[in-house]
């Protein structure tokens, strides 16, 4: 059994003077907050890690962004879970998953390709690949012995679809992330 963290991208967090603040992420022109769809994908890709035999916790509320990577101290894997948007039409949506850019192993970019594959598959959208990308919560996360941490990107939020059209992609997109962290570490990353 691995251990997994999710982080459940946005949401509450503890401001500098250690008031409760509310972030929403992006929001779309429907007022639809990309953290409900992040909630929607983390209980899918828990439950189904779950499911599968592995151990998922979700980050302790309310934490910074640095101190959530810091929580993954203890875990086999850290997972931040996202959505995109791009403030404009864009071709075709796509999916990202970014990876540490300082990353002294692989791990983080073996398990982004496979992540974004599985989105993308599950999804039918493009594969944008893995990513390289310099963001607190993946920097703080590498501070820990965690083996790979990543933060996923599954759609843009901003394109037209419905609200209920993008729950179910989320759960999706949460129930794919789960399969291949789940292969990843079964066959031994
Ligand atoms: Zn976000």
């Amino acid at each position: 059994m691995s251990r997994i963290l999710i982080d459940i991208g946005h949401g509450f967090y503890c401001g500098s003077q250690n008031e409760e603040r509310f972030d929403p992420g992006a929001v779309n022109q429907a007022a639809v907050s990309e953290f409900s769809l992040n909630v929607v994908s983390a209980i899918a890709l828990q439950q189904r890690l779950q499911s599968l035999g592995q151990f998922a916790a979700f980050c302790p509320y309310g934490l910074s962004r640095f101190d959530r990577g810091l929580a993954a101290a203890g875990y086999d894997c850290f997972i931040s879970v996202h959505h995109n948007a791009a403030g404009k039409p864009i071709k075709q949506q796509y999916v990202r998953v970014l990876h540490n850019k300082n990353s002294h192993t692989a791990q983080d970019r073996i398990l982004a390709e496979r992540v974004a594959e599985a989105i993308a598959n599950i999804l039918t959208i493009t594969n944008f690949d893995a990513e390289p990308a310099n963001l607190e919560v993946l920097r703080a996360a590498r501070k820990t012995n965690v083996k790979a941490s990543i933060l996923t990107e599954a759609f843009f939020i901003d394109q037209g679809l419905s609200e209920a059209q993008m729950r179910i992609m989320a759960r999706n997109a949460g129930y794919a992330i789960a399969q291949a962290v789940h292969e990843y570490f079964y066959f031994g990353g």
